[in-house]
């Protein structure tokens, strides 16, 4: 089967991170092609010398050109291969006690963390929302399909071509779904919400703010569908700002605060959160959540994006009143920790604040992160407490 496909030749010494079970190959890295490569179809990376290195799928010739699925030369990659990797997948999850009774969203397939890169799945209830950026694995779509139905009692399944920028319910359809996480009811909006509809993400890290809330004043900056306001007026916070530029996630954020019977202690306000935090006084909250979307999408918006993350970093910590405490995420992929930290530092010096680390936070234990693929613990977070 293997020796059907076409192969990749890398350029000389450009093998190592192959070697090193990274999974991906850019264009830089390799030399020569066999003739009619199409994008989508699976090829052997081999190296210059033309010795086998790993299979993957080639995407097009810029950028990131190819993704790598085995790195063992005696595997066969077909349906069945994959199939497996659905398999394995699940039973991580089914190890971390998901799907629960008080627990009804979890990410069943995350990318490159389950071998299966560019490939994501989430599952809230009965419904399904997949996406995929790897054109070398549509092929295998009908499969996960049938395991979804077979195996999760999906009835419902949408998926995301974020590739070719299409998308549609391949089976059924509902465009926003109720599920619960940690006993607490959401609606996911699969169609026209942003990612999968949820971020389940942060589900850790809302229950532990949710413990911090008790008797505080919180700003929840970038709520989207306020998953942090309801864990933190759950936790009995007295009051709760919900703040998010996106019209359709404040509705949501209202609905789930609704839903959850918190509403009066929730406002919810559609404003820019670069503009809200620096106009609030010192001392109006006791407790900031700040989880932007990713502002660095590439490695040349790395700068900018520092930028971005100082900016509101420094207006949070000048605002934030005596004693009180900001949690702070960064999601960008091209941030890793070293340098969110290094921010974290840039932004308390300024602010001239005393700030304490508390917690390092990082993305739910269904969201895993392959060692060989450093880039694959996108979400950063941390607990600070400030003087
Ligand atoms: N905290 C959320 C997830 C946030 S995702 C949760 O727990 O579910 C990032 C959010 O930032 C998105 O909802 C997006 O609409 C919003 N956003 C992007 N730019 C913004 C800006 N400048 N001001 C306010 N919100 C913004």
């Amino acid at each position: 089967m293997k020796s059907t496909f076409k192969s990749i030749y890398l350029k000389p010494k450009k093998e190592r991170a192959v070697l090193n079970r990274h999974p991906w190959v850019f264009s830089g890295a390799v030399g020569k092609l066999d003739a009619g490569l199409k994008i989508g179809d699976p090829v052997v990376v081999r190296d210059h010398a033309g010795n086998f290195l790993a299979v993957g799928h080639w995407r097009g010739a810029d950028g990131l050109v190819c993704r790598l699925v085995c790195f063992d030369q005696d595997r066969v990659v077909d349906d069945a291969f994959f199939v497996q990797r659905f398999f394995d997948a699940k039973k991580l999850r089914t190890g971390l006690g998901l799907p629960s009774a008080q627990t009804t969203g979890y990410r069943l397939l995350n990318g490159e963390g389950d071998g299966l890169p560019g490939l994501v799945c989430d599952l809230y209830e009965t419904t399904a929302c997949i996406r995929s950026s790897n054109p070398g694995l549509l092929p295998v779509i009908p499969k996960l399909c049938d395991f979804l139905a077979s195996h999760c009692a999906c009835r419902d399944i949408y998926f995301d071509n974020s590739d070719e920028k299409v998308s549609s319910w391949l089976i059924g359809g509902e465009h926003r779904c109720e599920f619960l996480e940690n006993g607490l009811r959401f609606l996911a909006d699969i169609s026209d919400g942003q990612k999968t509809g949820h971020f389940l993400d942060q589900r850790y890290n809302r229950s532990l703010v949710g413990e911090f809330s008790s008797g505080r004043t919180v700003l929840d900056a970038f709520s989207y569908s306020g998953g942090f306001s309801v864990y933190a007026l759950r936790g009995e916070a007295k009051r709760v700002m919900s703040v998010d530029i996106s019209a359709n996630a404040v509705e949501l954020c209202r609905i789930n605060v609704r839903n959850n019977g918190f509403a009066g202690g929730n406002d919810a306000e559609v404003a820019d959160c670069f503009d809200y935090l620096r106009q609030i006084k010192k001392g109006d909250y006791d407790l900031i959540i700040l989880d932007p979307p990713a502002f660095a999408k590439t490695t040349h918006a790395v700068p900018q994006a520092a930028r971005g993350y100082k900016d509101i970093n420094l207006n949070a910590m000048k605002a934030v009143r005596k004693g009180g405490f900001l949690f702070t995420f960064s999601c960008s992929q091209h941030v890793d920790t070293d340098l969110f930290k290094k921010i974290i530092f840039a932004a308390a010096k300024d602010s001239g604040r005393d700030v304490n680390i508390i917690a390092e936070l990082s993305q739910g234990f269904d969201h895993p992160v392959s060692v060989y693929c450093p880039q694959s613990h996108y979400l950063k977070g941390m607990g600070l407490y400030v003087r």
